[in-house]
């Protein structure tokens, strides 16, 4: 489907979260830090709501609340403290933390505050042990240049990241303290992004200007884009936590299909004629239908003393299994909800009850029941009478939604650029001042000694790079946006490789070698000059290098040339090369006697295939020639 987005009014907002790499937390001293392997300390609470000043409570918050959810938070004591445990107040806030955010304020032409007030933002899924996250404005109304056109920076501000969700079973969620106040920065734009490829194109923007400063963490999970969609006569949805840049583009795709889908169907129950009064809250046990049934779902369910309850969706037969995006079709946006304010496994429906092994005499009775015509669509939903009962609330509630297009909500980012229900969209009245920590004020003199020494801008590190080396535009550009632009410089500088070579080594090659699973994070950048080093004296030729990180990756403690040694990688002499080239014509006598020179080419491939990363193919190329220029003088 070609989507018009200009027709549709397409409006995107960007909120990119990048965590900061400082040497301490935002409000406490433990180091900011992710750890493998069984916590040293766990505790239990339970989830409680946190009252506003203005006495507002957020209803989502307020229902996890009643429902008895408990959370076990995992902490170990390197990466926590009193702190994150809500057992101490914070500390004052890291002032290496919010140097780079007034950095990366600077960067983007935005305006810092006079003085730093830290606030609670209200969160409602135990993420924070306090039940809020603390969170301050560094800077106002900013702008970045995209293409030519002015993207507003409406706030730059520093918060506290939140724990890691590990799991969750029934009531009881499992959360991990590690990442909880690791600092981040986070960036909102305008919602002035018209299309999806924009939309990339501000975040891979906005990274970049993050990661110039040198001073933001890299690897996966820490940046994070939350992005605010609408389209004209649709509504404001907000997606969160996606990781991968490529895939934003595909979230906001989805997204508009999935709104202009629902306002089809909304179109559709208004052509029926559906009133939101006939969307009445009445639910039926007809658990007894089935107390023979073939359906697993239902069987297991009663068999575990569940009841199956029901409700009618007048007139909305066949919407259900409308597909809105790709593996979300209209009743999986009913079933989000029932899992999310009924703690269900799901609903069933009558547009795909037979799927589900439902008899037709069953299906016969339970219309016959419900008093449903074949216009009506009848939800299921097989639990404890508790939950089932708050689900199927939660579906007429979003049935009734449905009259009114798309409802504005939370979702959040599925690794393949489709989303899920998340929760409600939280409403205003969030935040109120954080006591426990001291306001901090912004001199004009601090400004101005960061202004003289603000890192250098994306595009003008990729022109440098390709004037001061003789690099062309795109190993620029990779060797920018990489986390290795420093080491590069120095490799090149040391050891005297060819920059280009360095380049490609460094973001192509070492791309490859991700992909294959080398773990790259596992070798110091000692090593890796050293490698190059290697090179620059001829110990070992440039096409070993490869190689040699691999090795030295799985064996920590090994050098460079032990490595070389291990792998026999060692520089064959040229006085060497040339007896094994005479033993390579030797033994391919024919070949050279039929084609004369035209076999160098063969012959090299042979040679190289035998001694890659002992020579070098100039080299050989050189020698070969000589050889057999003089066997055919000879013959
Ligand atoms: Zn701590």
């Amino acid at each position: 489907m070609k989507i018009d987005y200009g027709a549709l009014d397409l409006k995107v907002g960007l909120e990119c979260h990048q965590q900061l790499a400082t040497r301490e937390k935002l409000f406490c001293k433990c180091k900011p830090q992710l750890f493998k392997g069984d916590p040293e300390i766990t505790f239990l609470r339970r989830l409680r709501p946190t009252q506003s000043e203005l006495g507002q409570i957020d209803p989502a918050a307020y229902f996890e609340f009643q429902k008895g959810v408990k959370i076990l938070y995992e902490a170990n004591s390197e990466t926590s403290c009193l702190v994150e445990m809500d057992e101490e107040p914070p500390h004052e806030i890291n002032r290496e933390a919010l140097e780079i955010a007034l950095i990366i304020a600077l960067m983007m032409n935005a305006k810092p505050v006079d003085e730093i007030y830290v606030m609670r933002k209200i969160v409602i899924d135990g993420s924070n042990t306090t039940g809020f996250q603390r969170t301050c404005v560094v800077a106002l109304n900013g702008s970045i240049k995209v293409d030519g056109k002015t993207i507003p920076i409406q706030h730059i501000s520093l918060e506290e990241d939140a724990a890691r969700k590990m799991g969750e079973d029934g009531l009881l969620v499992r959360y991990r303290i590690d990442r909880l106040g690791i600092p981040l920065v986070e960036v909102t734009t305008g919602p002035v992004i018209n299309t999806p490829e924009e939309a990339e194109k501000v975040a891979l923007a906005i990274g970049r200007i993050l990661r110039a400063t040198r001073r933001v963490k890299r690897g996966i999970g820490t940046i994070r884009q939350d992005l605010n969609i609408s389209i004209r006569g649709g509504a404001l949805v907000e997606i969160k936590g996606v990781q991968e840049l490529e895939l934003i583009s595909k979230v906001v795709e989805y997204e508009v299909q999935r709104q202009i889908n629902l306002l089809k169907i909304r179109d559709e129950l208004i052509r029926r004629g559906v009133k939101e009064k006939d969307l009445k809250e009445e639910i039926f046990d007809v658990t007894e239908i089935f107390t023979g049934t073939k359906c697993q779902v239902l069987k297991r369910a009663i068999s575990r003393d569940g009841r199956v309850l029901a409700v009618k969706l007048p007139k909305f037969s066949g919407l259900l299994g409308l597909e809105l995006i790709p593996g979300l079709r209209f009743g999986g946006e009913l079933s989000d909800r029932a899992k999310f304010w009924g703690r269900v496994g799901g609903i069933l429906h009558t547009d795909e009850l037979r799927a589900y092994g439902v008899s037709e005499e069953e299906i016969s009775e339970l219309k016959r029941r419900m008093n449903a015509s074949e216009e009506d669509a009848i939800v299921l939903v097989a639990d404890k009478i508790e939950n089932a009962k708050d689900a199927l609330k939660a579906v007429i509630e979003r049935a009734r939604e449905a009259l009114k297009g798309v409802p504005e909500e939370t979702r959040a980012a599925n690794p393949d650029g489709t989303t899920r229900y998340m929760r409600p969209r939280p409403g205003a009245a969030r935040m109120y001042p954080e006591t426990d920590v001291p306001p901090v004020k912004i001199t004009r003199d601090y400004l101005e000694r960061l202004k003289e020494k603000l890192p250098e801008p994306p595009d003008v590190t990729v022109r440098r790079l390709m004037e001061k080396y003789g690099i062309n535009e795109k190993l620029a550009r990779q060797l920018s946006d990489s986390e290795y632009l420093d080491l590069f410089e120095v490799i090149v500088k040391e050891t005297g490789v060819a920059p280009t070579f360095v380049a490609a080594t460094l973001t192509e090659t070492f791309k490859a070698l991700r992909r294959e699973g080398v773990n790259l994070d596992a070798i110091p950048d000692e090593k890796i000059i050293e490698a190059f080093r290697l090179v620059g004296l001829e110990k070992t030729s440039k096409e070993a290098i490869p190689e040699i990180i691999k090795w030295l990756t799985e064996h920590e403690e090994a050098t460079p040339s032990d490595a070389i040694k291990e792998l026999g990688l060692t520089m064959i002499s040229d006085d060497d090369l040339k007896t094994l080239i005479d033993g390579y014509i030797e033994k391919n006598r024919s070949l050279v006697v039929e084609r004369g020179i035209g076999s160098l080419g063969a012959l090299m491939g042979i040679i190289m295939r035998d001694l890659r990363g002992r020579v070098k193919p100039e080299t050989v190329n050189k020698i070969l020639r000589e050889k057999l220029l003089e066997e055919l003088k000879k013959a």
